[in-house]
Formats: structure tokens, sequence, C-alpha cells
């Protein structure tokens, strides 16, 4: 049988699709049994993908039994209760769903005449996370693959209107000749603004740096003076302590200067969407653009991250694209909000999670992460440990009685299989990092992480 022929029986027949629905299933049914990460057996199966590639061509079904096999049991278990590395979350049920139909539509998100429905979508969501954090109403969205993209746009719509006040036209004249730009940013940044800043031609050493405080928020006295030419970089949510940067006061301190400011909200942002918790992200409505990802605290699958900017036209002259077989209608075009031209329809599953949700829902689900995370800390505490933030939000960081134990803590949850976290240094100490970040995070689940530090210690 040729090949077409042969393909065109395995979508009719349908048997790879049955398999993959049921590998799916028994990997679902499993995740609270295998592994939170991967034992050595199940990494060295990894050793059976190192081959040379094949002449032949194979069968759809065994392409995908060779992955189950080897590749199942060497993933790590995030969509499970007890995971709690860097500030991952896991995927909403009816997130992987959508994405499943979605996967199978194939759409190229890049133009509304390439998916009407991708960009139907990111319209709707642009309109809901407005409403949700509070944005000013021109605020736009562009759907990226996570916050380090998003920073990358933020900070080139701001680089672009930065120049423009300057007189210069970064995307038409380039760097050569350029007025200089002064960039300010925080000693605890995340590290994918510094990735995104030296993509974007600023030199790490070329920035204005500021102090942050022992929580890891910048310290407003110590911001100099911004003027038209200032790009200055917030963060909500940093990625050991949860901190937020004190956006009102900052404000004040800044008020009338024409600075551009972007805030880092990769998984802070959300708890502007929570009653109780939206006194962290006040003020923040001030700034010019912000980053949020959909895969850490909504829990959509990987490939969500937005950048919202109200100042639309910066966003478009920065990410600009024109090709005389582009064709743009009169709707939203999607790779005008975005760095990519060809790419999936993302938004279809971040519109998805928030439909299913609700207002209530998402406010139910990141409350929740935030009250794990207070049980943690006082359980931490009765273990007569040291808690080295003020749990503000989902994070939890924490040391042992020395450093040996600290390290040992670590050593003694990454191995027993059964939870996962993430050593850290703060403040120039080694240091433990707990997120709570999934929606499959139960009380029992904190309770049994407890119970693992305590094991650790004796
Ligand atoms: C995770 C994170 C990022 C990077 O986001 P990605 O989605 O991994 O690209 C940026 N900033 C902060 C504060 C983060 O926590």
């Amino acid at each position: 049988m040729d090949l077409q022929r042969k393909m065109k029986k395995e979508l009719k027949d349908k048997d790879v699709f049955k398999k993959a629905i049921q590998f799916s299933f028994e990997y679902i049914d499993g995740i609270e049994v295998m592994d939170v990460y991967p034992n050595d057996y199940n990494l060295r199966q990894l050793d059976n993908f190192d081959e040379a590639l094949q002449n032949e061509t194979l069968t759809a079904e065994s392409v995908l039994s060779m992955l189950h096999k080897f590749g199942s049991k060497a993933t790590v278990a995030q969509t499970g209760g007890r995971y709690f590395g860097f500030v991952n979350g896991a995927a909403l049920p009816v997130s992987l769903g959508v994405k499943w139909l979605s996967d199978v539509w194939d759409q190229n998100g890049g133009l509304y005449l390439t998916s009407p429905i991708n960009a139907k979508l990111e319209s709707v969501c642009q309109n809901w996370l407005v409403d949700i954090f509070n944005l000013p109403l021109n605020t736009v969205a562009g759907f990226v693959s996570g916050t380090s993209m998003a920073n990358l746009c933020g900070l080139a719509a701001a680089r672009f209107r930065a120049f423009k006040n300057l007189g210069w036209d970064i995307i038409k004249d380039g760097y050569i000749g350029a007025p200089k730009l002064n960039v300010v940013v925080h000693d605890q940044v995340h590290a994918s603004i510094k990735k995104t800043l030296t993509l974007l031609g600023f030199g790490l050493e070329s920035l204005t740096w500021v102090p942050s405080d022992e929580q890891g928020r910048i310290v407003v006295d110590k911001i100099p003076l911004l003027d038209h030419s200032s790009i200055l970089i917030l963060q909500a949510g940093n990625a050991n302590t949860g901190s937020f940067d004190d956006f009102s006061n900052v404000f004040s301190r800044i008020e009338g200067s024409d600075a551009w400011v972007h805030i880092d909200g990769a998984f802070g942002l959300w708890a502007g969407a929570v009653d109780e918790l939206s006194y962290l992200t006040k003020g923040l409505e001030k700034a010019n653009s912000w980053s949020v990802d959909g895969h850490k605290t909504l829990n959509t699958p990987y490939d969500s991250g937005i950048i919202l900017c109200k100042d639309e036209e910066a966003l478009l002259n920065a990410l600009q694209a024109s090709g005389e077989y582009i064709i743009y209608g009169g709707s939203r075009e999607p790779l005008l909000y975005s760095p990519e031209m060809s790419r999936r329809s993302r938004a279809i599953e971040l519109w998805a999670c928030m439909k299913y949700l609700g207002k209530q829902g998402i406010q139910e689900m990141i409350l929740g992460f935030h009250k794990r995370a207070k049980q943690l800390e006082s359980g931490l505490l009765n273990l007569g440990l040291e808690v080295l933030n003020e749990v503000v939000f989902n994070q939890v960081l924490v040391k042992g009685r020395t450093e040996v134990e600290t390290k040992r803590i670590v050593d003694f949850i990454q191995q027993s299989g059964k939870a996962w976290l993430g050593g850290t240094t703060w403040n120039k100490e080694a240091a433990i990092r707990v997120s709570v970040c999934s929606w499959v995070t139960t009380k029992n689940d904190i309770e049994e992480l407890i119970i693992l530090f305590d094991s650790a210690m004796k």
C-alpha cells in the first residue's frame, strides 16, 4: 500500500486515536501512584530512543506505543497533586478535552483567514482578561507561548515608545546612532526579563539596578528619577517568595514621569482576580504593559502566555508584520499581536478554562492555592522549621535547621517519588521552595508533604 493510502486508512480506522485515548486514560488513572519524578530505571529506559532513523515507514500505532512504553513512565507527574516544583500548575480536565478536539482541527492561528475560530476566541479572551484583571479598557492582548515571550513583546513595545518619545524610530532606524534609554530593573527580576532585555539589545550592565528588600520587592525609595526615556520593570509574584512590588507606592513616586512601566505577573497577576488577594495587585492598572501565564496559575496546558498592553500602537509597531501575501481582513489578526506568524491556536484552551471556571471558579481555585500554602506554612512551623517568606500567595520558602538539613530535605523528598519540590538560594542561603499551583492538590497532599519533611528531618 502506498503511504498516502496507508495514512488515509489510519485516519479512517482510528486505531491510533483509540490507543491514544486508552494510554491517556491509563496515565490519568495512575497519576497519584506513579513516582512524581521518574526513577532511575525509567530514566534509563529513555535510551531506547537513541536509535538511527529506520528506512521503512511504521504503523502509527507502533510509534504511539513506543512513546507510551518508554515515555509515559519518564514523565514528571505534574498533573498529580504532589508536584510542587517551579511554578508549574496542572491542566484542567476541560482544557485537555478542548485541546484534543482543537488539535484535530490543527488550526494555524496566525490570521483570521487561517482560523476564524481562533481569532474570535482571542478577542473574547482579551475582553475577559481585561475585565478580570481590572485593566484599562483600551488594553489589547497578544497570545504567546509563555511569559518569557510576553515579556519580550511588552518590552519591545516599551522600547518602541520610549525611543519615539525621544524622536527616534527604532523599527526604521535601528540602534546605530540611537539615543540612550534608561531601563530600570530590580535585583529580583526574573531570569526571563534578563533574557528578553538582552534579546532586545539592552546590555545587562547598561541597566539601572535598584535593590530589593528581604521579600524580593523593589525598594521604592531607591527608584531613580524617571522620564519619558525610561522603562521600569516591576513584578507581581516573585518566583521564590511570591511577593508583589508595592505598585501604589511606586506609581505615587514616579507620577508624571511618562516612564513606561512593564509588570511581569507570570503567575501573580491572577491574585488580582481574587477578592481576598487583590490587595496584592492594587495599583497595577497604572502600568503600560503586563505579562501573565495561563499555564501556571490558571492551569491551562503549556504554551499559554499573554501580553497585555494599553498602548496598541506601540505593540503593533514593535511586532510589525507585513508581506505581500499576508491578507488582513477587518477582524482581529492574531499575528499582529505576537512575534510569531504560523502557530497553534493556543487561545482555545485559555478560553475553555475561563469559560468553564467562571469568575467564581477562578477565585475559588486560586484562593485554594493560597489556603494550601498557608496550611503548609503552619505545618512546617510546627516541625520547627523556619519559613523565610511572608506567605502572601502560593509560594512557601523554607529552610532546614542547618544548611546540611536543607539539602537533605530536598534530596529526600525528590528521591521519595512521593512529591517533588526544588532547592533555591534566598538571601545567599540554601532554601527549599514549594509552589502550590495545581488544582489537583488537596489538604491531604499537603499533609503528606509535611510528613515527608518530618521524615527527612529524622
Ligand atoms: C515563570 C515565570 C516567568 C517565565 O514564564 P514562562 O511561562 O516560563 O516563559 C517570568 N516571570 C516570572 C515571575 C515567572 O514566574
